[in-house]
């Protein structure tokens, strides 16, 4: 072993989205003299390009695919291979790969995402949504389709209804107000009027440069079980969602509800079933009919499953003593290190296992893979320098910048009140088509906000989340549009 591990990289990171990536980068930038393996399994991996800091929380970037060797263009010390790590042997401190090549890590980071929860997985029927392959597929059986329906209530379906025209769209969720697991309530009434309305094309700009599978001499096709990286920013601009009908958008949505029985076309036939067609939707025969448990029943040409990811803890949970959360992640310290020494993990598969900051919680998105990729390197190299660092300030306070239904959603802090259990007031502004403004306060002081439009309030709801001020005596005017707040608490 101790011979082994004289040839051991001091560094290996195992998958190429943006955790993997960002924690490579990371590590190069910190020890230009130390040679760092990066394995993954995808051909493509994820760039950060165009990165801002646009408050002291908040962050926004663009994602590159770029071919998988770029990184070690830009990273001379970061060897990359295409493979698939196969098995994870945590007491040799080794990985093999797929065509049974060793390499042995003196510490290791798992950066390996997230796998789709799809419903009906082996039903022909039944797409879900995860990388650029996924999407293609998607495309490609949208152009030939009159109606589709959605399943789920995260970020993917709600960009996916609001992107796909020319074709009807059923979208079943379980909630019962849409694009819930971002919003409330109020914020998806604001957002209905944009369901059934023309989209506003306005002029997208192309700010990614697109590698695809073809434009490059690629080594590999990963696997058809191993996944490539999550779509990140901006995934579905750009993209033509257009099926076979003169229309621009048409969605019904059915609430409270989830799929019962996929029926094939000679199953509901058989059954004596009828399609519950929604006002205005076409009547016609269709390849699947889906069952929902409210005993609606929905013919049409696909579903697509966005029922979210689970973290991709394969092969590495086999024989190793990882310690698993309740929602599949690798349980991870506030160091960023699993249960078994010397290995770490960041993004998607990992589940933060340490208190966190009042206004800070966990979600799998582009910014926390990015935020995490990065500080699980400075850990890494803060164990083998010996030094003790602190966790980093982006887990003070949740921030994220995303875009529905073409309007710019800020999400801060506590933004649903998440863990108040109800002892918490609300502020509400709202103004039709334009802004809906949210913020959550307990005991006087903000605890999160929901910023939807141009508001210009993000960086002043932050510093009053952050600072805790108490805003008992100002809270009647707090939302009033002729306050400045900004000059108000300056
Ligand atoms: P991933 O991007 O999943 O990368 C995992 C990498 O590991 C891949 O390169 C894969 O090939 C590799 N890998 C896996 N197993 C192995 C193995 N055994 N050996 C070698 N390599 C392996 N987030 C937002 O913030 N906002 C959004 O609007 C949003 N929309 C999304 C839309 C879609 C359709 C999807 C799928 C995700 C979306 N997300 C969004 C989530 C976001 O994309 C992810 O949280 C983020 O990309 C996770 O990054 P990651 O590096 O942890 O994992």
């Amino acid at each position: 072993m101790a011979e082994k591990m004289k040839d051991a990289f001091e560094f290996v990171i195992v998958g190429g989205g943006i955790a993997g990536v960002s924690c490579a980068e990371m590590l190069s930038s910190q020890c230009p003299d130390v040679e760092i393996l990066l394995v993954t399994a995808s051909p493509l991996i994820k760039a950060i390009t165009n990165y801002k800091k646009i408050s002291k929380t908040l962050e926004e970037f663009d994602v590159e695919e770029r071919p998988w060797m770029s990184v070690q263009q830009d990273c001379p010390n970061v060897k990359v291979i295409q493979t698939e790590v196969t098995a994870l042997d945590a007491e040799e401190h080794m990985v093999t790969v797929r065509d049974g090549q060793t390499f042995h890590y003196k510490q290791l980071c798992i950066c390996s995402g997230g796998r789709p929860k799809v419903i009906a997985k082996d039903n022909q029927y039944v797409l879900g949504i995860r990388d650029t392959q996924s999407v293609k597929e998607f495309q490609k059986h949208l152009h030939q389709a009159r109606r589709i329906l959605v399943v789920g209530n995260g970020g993917i379906a709600t960009e996916l209804v609001y992107e796909v025209q020319g074709c009807e769209v059923v979208w079943a969720i379980k909630d019962k107000s849409i694009s819930s697991a971002f919003v409330d309530a109020g914020a998806a009434e604001f957002f209905l009027p944009k369901l059934n309305s023309e989209k506003d094309e306005g002029s997208k700009p192309s700010k990614r440069l697109k590698y695809t599978s073809e434009d490059n001499n690629l080594q590999e096709e990963p696997k058809e079980e191993t996944f490539g990286g999550a779509l990140g920013p901006d995934w579905s601009a750009n993209l033509k969602m257009t099926g076979q009908q003169e229309i621009s958008h048409q969605v019904h949505v059915e609430y409270r509800v989830e799929v019962k029985v996929i029926h094939t076309a000679d199953d509901f036939v058989a059954k004596g079933m009828t399609d519950s067609t929604p006002p205005g939707f076409t009547q016609e025969q269709w390849p699947v009919y889906v069952e929902l448990t409210n005993g609606q029943v929905y013919g049409c040409d696909f579903v697509v499953s966005a029922t979210g990811v689970v973290p991709n803890t394969q092969p590495f949970i086999t024989h190793n003593q990882f310690s698993v959360a309740v929602d599949g992640g690798l349980l991870v310290t506030e160091r960023m290190e699993t249960t078994v020494p010397d290995v770490y993990a960041a993004g998607d598969v990992c589940s933060a296992n340490w208190t966190p900051s009042p206004h800070w919680m966990q979600m799998r998105l582009w910014t926390q893979a990015r935020q995490m990729g990065a500080y699980t390197a400075q850990c890494m190299v803060a164990k083998v320098r010996g030094e003790v660092i602190s966790l980093d300030f982006c887990f003070e306070m949740f921030a994220h910048v995303t875009k529905f239904f073409g309007f710019k959603v800020i999400l801060l802090g506590k933004f649903n009140a998440q863990g108040l259990e109800g002892n918490h007031e609300l502020l509400l502004r709202m103004t039709k088509g334009k802004e809906y403004i949210k913020a959550v306060l307990k005991d006087g002081t903000m605890q999160g906000a929901i910023l939807i439009g141009e508001t210009d309030l993000e960086e002043t709801f932050e510093n009053l989340i952050l600072n805790q001020i108490d805003l008992t005596p100002f809270k009647d005017d707090l939302l009033d549009p002729n306050i400045d707040l900004e000059d108000f608490f300056d």
